[in-house]
């Protein structure tokens, strides 16, 4: 005989809870890595995938090809659980357009799923130029992290763009799938940026304690970034 559970006893289980931190990543340095643990952390996510851009469509070529942005990605990474090299912009064909990326994981984890697209301050300044960014937040919620050295004001677009979006902590965020927008300041903030470290790296100046190990070895044995 089958007895009624007790209400109230087991919770309904948690709809999966992931971000996206897309980028060039050329290279990945200590800025993005810490930035993503930390949001794992803050936001209670299961995963963060970092992404790299095969195509970025804002921007100048990336000195180095999308599989050896990858490759780096992946040894920065290492075994720091709860982060992800994820592959995917690599397989599609044309710009690498981040409302695509999020439709791609909207498929795979759900409806249900709490999926953020995490982008630094920087680039948050310039969502409005974006493709649809009106389907961002279809996909997603937007989380913007604070980035030293990056406080502009916001253009009359963005500002529209984000009209009665915004909510002031990361459970108000996670009540819904989609569609808020949380601006965060991180504990760590750091003045790391990829240009410094390819201008350092043409320079021949160290970029220790700036990258992962692994990473800095790499770059050094392969020569990238020298000229
Ligand atoms: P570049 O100097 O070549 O423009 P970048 O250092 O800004 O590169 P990207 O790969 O363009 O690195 O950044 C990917 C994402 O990570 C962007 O949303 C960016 O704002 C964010 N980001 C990069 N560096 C930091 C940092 N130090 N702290 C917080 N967020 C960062």
């Amino acid at each position: 005989m089958h007895l009624p559970l007790p209400t109230g006893v087991i919770d309904p289980p948690r709809p999966p809870r992931l971000a996206m931190l897309g980028g060039t990543f050329d290279p990945v340095h200590l800025g993005h890595l810490r930035s993503a643990v930390e949001l794992l952390e803050v936001l209670e996510l299961d995963r963060v995938h970092l992404i790299p851009a095969s195509v970025p469509p804002l921007r100048g070529e990336p000195r180095v090809s999308p599989e050896e942005r990858l490759l780096l990605l992946r040894l920065g990474i290492g075994d720091t659980p709860g982060l992800v090299a994820d592959p995917r912009e690599l397989h599609r064909e044309g710009p690498s357009y981040s409302a695509d990326t999020l439709a791609s994981l909207r498929k795979e984890f759900g409806v249900d799923a709490r999926l953020v697209m995490a982008l630094g301050h920087d680039a948050f300044l310039r969502l409005a130029d974006w493709h649809e960014p009106e389907r961002l937040f279809a996909m997603a919620h937007l989380v913007v992290i604070d980035r030293p050295d990056h406080e502009a004001p916001l253009s009359a677009a963005l500002d529209a763009l984000i009209t009665g979006r915004e909510v002031d902590s990361p459970d108000a965020l996670m009540a819904r799938p989609a569609g808020g927008l949380l601006r965060l300041a991180l504990p760590t903030r750091m003045a790391i940026s990829a240009t410094e470290v390819r201008r350092r790296l043409a320079e021949g100046n160290s970029v220790r304690y700036l990258l992962p190990e692994a990473v800095e070895h790499h770059l050094l044995a392969h020569g990238l970034y020298r000229y």
